[in-house]
């Protein structure tokens, strides 16, 4: 078992490339080659359309469609080796000088594994410089979550988030369990301002939010963009995967050089890398040809706001 070092300061780590990623669901970053070997793992044919399985179509309509990409995987994640296998091989293939991947405990549960195994298994596939974070779900059974995030905080998991149907099950709903998590010393990201407008973005930084997953739809209310500046939240922003899910038409129309120039903090994230066909440095260039944003911008953002 790999052990996993947790205290040193991220700035000094002898860095194999330059890249940080705050924002990667393991569910949705599975490489084909990892799939590949989960099925052979586990006896299960390998699908002849495997990468439509895996990634969302060019048309994707919206988020229904692009969760979809999601269920192949996460039926192949429901064993605690199969589950630090695909740790393991993300943390081989991206090879960043800092990653916080994310996933839902619950969601690995199906054939039987607890959460806390589950958690385990992640950990064991953790390189030194990568960190976990633990997806709460919007209508799933999250205390088990939070109580294991407090147990877990600082052996691999820094935080806790929440994912999952935004518009369904409002952020302001899960204030107790954020009220809690607090209690417990534990800092949280939250899904906010994807599927759901500038309101829930409101709702998660007044309670106590220490960044926002996408905030894209801040931009329709000022007093929420000035919230943001004033708080100093820094947005995991997410270009590919927004343009997937059609919370913005066209790349032009994304409000990442809008709330730089507002004074808003923004970090670049790659959220699905199988499911959105990216990586960070695909989702750097993009925003440095379409907006000519610097990555070094970025990456020092991302730097400052990882929960290490
Ligand atoms: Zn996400």
């Amino acid at each position: 078992m790999k052990s996993v070092d947790r205290g040193e300061d991220i700035g000094y780590n002898k860095a194999m490339n330059k890249y940080i990623d705050l924002h990667l669901h393991l569910d949705g970053s599975l490489s084909e080659n990892c799939v590949k070997e989960l099925c052979r793992m586990q006896d299960i044919e390998i699908p002849k359309n495997l990468i439509s399985m895996l990634r969302c179509p060019k048309d994707c309509r919206d988020l229904n469609e692009y969760l979809r990409c999601f269920e192949f995987p996460l039926t192949l994640l429901q064993t605690e080796d199969a589950i630090t296998y695909a740790v393991e091989k993300l943390c081989y293939e991206t090879d960043y000088r800092y990653c916080e991947i994310r996933f839902a405990p619950q969601l690995h549960c199906k054939r039987g594994l607890t959460q806390s195994q589950v958690i385990e298994a992640a950990r064991k596939g953790l390189k030194e410089n990568y960190r976990l974070i633990l997806c709460c779900m919007r209508g799933g059974e999250n205390e088990e979550t939070l109580r294991l995030c407090g147990d877990y905080m600082g052996k691999g998991v820094v935080a806790l988030d929440l994912a999952g149907a935004e518009a369904l099950f409002p952020t302001c709903g899960y204030k107790h369990l954020f009220e809690a998590a607090q209690r417990m010393g534990v800092p949280y990201t939250i899904h906010a301002g994807e599927a759901d407008g500038p309101e829930s973005i409101r709702d998660a930084i007044n309670m106590g939010a220490s960044r926002i997953g996408h905030g894209v739809r801040a931009i329709e209310d000022e007093a929420v963009m000035k919230l943001l500046r004033y708080s100093s939240v820094p947005l995991e922003m997410c270009p590919t995967s927004n343009l997937n899910t059609r919370v913005i038409g066209n790349i032009r129309d994304y409000p990442i050089k809008k709330y730089i120039d507002y004074g808003i903090t923004v970090t670049v994230n790659s959220d699905n890398m199988s499911v959105s066909d990216t990586d960070i440095k695909k989702e750097l260039r993009l925003i440095n040809e379409v907006f000519g944003i610097d990555e070094s911008l970025l990456l020092n953002n991302s730097l400052d706001a990882a929960f290490n």
